[in-house]
């Protein structure tokens, strides 16, 4: 419709901005967001996105499933359904959860559309404007908009090749608290994180741990990745040592399939009236169809199975990136090396700008996300996120070669100049 037409039926003027609530200010498209478009033109080996990769899942078994539920229990799968979402997945989520050392009640679990929308129902229960997150520096991308659509102010803490340093962390609450501000909560992605692909080690899981409760901070602890580690499981999750603290946010979409968007929140039992509430007042309720699309596989398949495929598979997309890292990527470059998950996360030498940059990457014909997406505070700027998720290994070692030629290239500029 054009906009012109559209006035005319809706007779309100073109410019709707100022009519807009103050918060749709904070609303602004994430700058991967406005990367796909280009990411996904097919001739460009896009690093970029963080999509699971669908390639090993059993669709035909999957099709069975769902036919079978709609057929034997359409009546319920097609009805709304509980706002705390179905209290057999509930169960069967505790089951998912003790892999990691958890022991949960299913009348503590809150069943959610993907663990994004737990992540904006946390931030509508906590966040009045000008509160702070504490965050990993750098953090996940779509948290921090939803944090700044609160009007959430997010501080950033230090990390290594261990996770989250506790160091900065209590630097962080002292300087943050000095400066009259209060904190709502620490948000953290202990497994393989996103973006940085690190892991967080279990000593400093204690401590961090020790440390929130000492200063009375929640930790919302986002764990889509954790059973994605290549050689070994990773660690206890910190909702295992602490059930009073912690708020757990869980998903089936890196692990079964992100189209169903189920995901879940474990919350202490002072959350959990507020958390249903809010959820109502979102989607009356999580979708019951892909919920019990869910229960069935759970129930029925081989889903260990199928998380082991998934983990062979992608870590054969790590090995793949690494190896073209060490080949072509030039000196003075550095880069974790993930035990799990999707992302490798790089920092190049001085004087390259990531942003500046993508457009000759663009022309290389490879995509990637600039560092600065994953930090509230314009940091980031020679670092940038590298996905190994989705591209074949031949795709991700062109990928790779090709980004360290426009790397060289863009270094041999700046020596010149
Ligand atoms: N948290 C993290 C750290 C993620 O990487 C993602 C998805 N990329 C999500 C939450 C949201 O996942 P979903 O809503 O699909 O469960």
């Amino acid at each position: 419709m054009s906009e012109e037409i559209s006035r005319v039926r809706t007779g309100l003027p073109q410019n709707l901005t100022e009519r807009f609530a103050h918060r749709a200010a904070m609303m602004k498209p994430s700058e991967i967001r406005s990367l796909f478009a280009v990411a996904s033109r097919p001739d460009i080996v896009s690093l970029a996105g963080g999509m699971p990769n669908l390639s090993a899942f059993p669709m035909e078994m999957m099709a069975t499933v769902i036919e079978k539920l709609v057929r034997e229990n359409g009546q319920e799968a097609l009805q709304y359904g509980s706002g705390q979402g179905h209290p057999k997945l509930r169960a069967q989520i505790c089951d998912v959860m003790a892999l990691e050392g958890i022991s949960a009640h299913p009348d503590d679990v809150i069943v959610t559309t993907g663990s994004q929308q737990a992540l904006d129902l946390i931030s509508r229960i906590f966040i009045d404007p000008g509160d702070v997150v504490l965050a990993e520096a750098p953090s996940y991308v779509g948290a921090l908009g939803t944090f700044s659509q609160y009007e959430a102010q997010v501080v950033h803490v230090a990390m290594d090749n261990d996770g989250l340093i506790p160091q900065a962390l209590r630097e962080a609450i002292s300087t943050t608290r000095a400066s009259g501000r209060k904190i709502k909560f620490l948000y953290l992605i202990p497994n393989y994180q996103n973006p940085a692909g690190v892991l967080l080690s279990p000593e400093r899981r204690t401590e961090i741990l020790e440390i929130c409760n000492k200063e009375k901070i929640f930790v919302v602890e986002d764990n889509p990745y954790g059973l994605l580690g290549f050689d070994r499981p990773s660690p206890d999750a910190m909702r295992a040592e602490d059930s009073e603290n912690v708020i757990y946010l869980g998903s089936f979409s890196k692990t079964i399939a992100p189209g169903f968007r189920v995901g879940w929140a474990l919350v202490p039992q002072a959350l959990k009236e507020k958390l249903v509430i809010a959820l109502e007042s979102s989607v009356l309720c999580p979708s019951n169809f892909t919920q019990l699309a869910i229960s069935s596989y759970l129930s029925d398949q081989p889903w260990r199975d199928q998380i082991a495929s998934f983990t062979q598979l992608y870590k054969v997309r790590r090995d793949a990136m690494l190896e073209s890292l060490e080949k072509y990527f030039p000196k003075g470059a550095t880069w974790t090396k993930p035990g799990g998950g999707f992302y490798v996360w790089a920092t190049l030498p001085e004087g390259i700008d990531t942003k500046a940059l993508m457009p000759k990457a663009i022309v290389g014909k490879v995509a990637y996300v600039p560092g600065t997406a994953f930090y509230a505070d314009g940091f980031g700027t020679r670092e940038m996120r590298l996905s190994y998720c989705y591209p074949t290994p031949e795709r991700i070692r062109d990928g790779i070669k090709s980004l360290g030629h426009v790397l060289e290239t863009e270094l041999k500029v700046r020596e010149l100049n």
